[in-house]
């Protein structure tokens, strides 16, 4: 089936500059975590990538380890390239991790040069590409020094592998560390994936924190799970779907929708309805809202099972303004 993207594809999605670096992300960028493995339909797939992409979405997300099985989501996204997206390429920006468990053996996960260079290379393997827009360590190795595992995202880089290098779940400590042997080796840092929600914010947390941090080291960051898993949405408002991530209990668990963290959601939903958005809406939008020296995420990382959430998701941009009143309400439901 041939594909033509929409004319009108870059008319409602705004653009925000990576830290101090040349590049813009999409303020709302699609994760292939989950729903794109080999358990998803193709057709399904495809549906809701295409219409990301028609609607302004320029960045997908993955790691060597998405599927399932592993792998599985880099070798659908590069079949979904081949049958569509091969000619918009140089308008994409696609991010490859590795950091988790890949392959049996010492070298098969963690922070080594040995495994890093191995799994960018089985990466773009999958995907059928001569290179990505971000490699990422996907977590601190705390058995291998940083100056390695940097080390091999310069590499990555300087071979032509990887246009940027970012880093995932790094403690605002170790972004320090980590950004400044890589501006030291020439390959600056562009960017941090952590988890951010309305009810995770340990980003916000220490002295510096870690977007005080990426601050001062000028990298952007990209917000992953922004509606925690499909908690901060109406999924669960009425109980467990069967369809749901919850029900298959994998990094979603059932257990973990207590009755006080559901009255918590509820309350923020009926707040996300006095704006007229949904509660996802409302999610996205409070990750992305403005801040007094301007927002410290460059981009929310969301995921979406069906092209209906997508849809709903990607109309949070259009209000993205927070009264003093409304963020104090939140943080009342919020906050715990
Ligand atoms: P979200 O918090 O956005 O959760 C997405 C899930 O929420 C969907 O799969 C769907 O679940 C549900 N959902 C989404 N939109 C709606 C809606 N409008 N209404 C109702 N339910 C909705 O993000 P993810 O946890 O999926 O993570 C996003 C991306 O972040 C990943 O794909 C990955 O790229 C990245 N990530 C990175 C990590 C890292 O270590 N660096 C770790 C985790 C994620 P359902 O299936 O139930 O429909």
């Amino acid at each position: 089936m041939t594909y033509s993207a929409a004319e009108d594809r870059y008319e409602s999605m705004p653009y925000r500059r990576v830290g101090k670096s040349g590049l813009q992300l999409p303020a709302v960028s699609l994760g292939l975590w989950h729903n794109f493995g080999d358990d998803k339909p193709f057709e399904v797939q495809r549906a809701i990538l295409r219409r990301a992409f028609d609607l302004g979405v320029t960045h997908f997300d993955l790691a060597n380890n998405y599927g399932p099985p592993a792998g599985s989501a880099e070798t659908n996204f590069g079949r979904h390239l081949r049958e569509g997206f091969r000619a918009y390429r140089d308008e994409l920006v696609i991010s490859t991790k590795a950091g988790y468990n890949m392959w049996p053996g010492p070298y098969g996960e963690w922070g080594s040069r040995k495994y890093l260079l191995s799994s960018l290379d089985a990466s773009l393997n999958r995907m059928g590409l001569d290179y990505v827009d971000i490699f990422y360590s996907h977590r601190p190795d705390p058995q291998t020094p940083l100056e390695e595992t940097m080390g091999a995202l310069d590499t990555a880089v300087r071979s032509g592998r990887a246009l940027y290098a970012g880093i995932s779940s790094y403690t605002a400590e170790q972004t320090v560390q980590a950004a400044a042997i890589l501006k030291d080796l020439g390959t600056p840092l562009l960017i941090h994936q952590p988890s951010y929600s309305m009810l995770n914010r340990w980003t916000e947390d220490g002295s510096p924190n870690l977007y005080q941090a990426l601050d001062q080291v000028g990298a952007g960051s990209i917000a992953f799970s922004p509606l925690a898993q499909g908690m901060l949405t109406d999924r669960y408002l009425n109980g467990v779907p069967a369809d749901s991530r919850a029900a298959r209990d994998g990094s979603l668990s059932e257990k973990s929708l207590t009755e006080d963290k559901m009255a918590r959601v509820r309350g923020l939903n009926e707040l996300a309805a006095g704006r007229g958005q949904s509660l996802a809406q409302l999610a996205i939008a409070w990750v992305l809202r403005d801040q007094p020296k301007g927002s410290p995420v460059t981009s929310a990382l969301i995921g979406a099972s069906s092209v209906q959430q997508l849809e709903n998701n990607l109309a949070a941009v259009q209000n993205l303004q927070f009264s003093t009143d409304e963020l104090t309400a939140i943080d009342e439901f919020a906050v715990e």
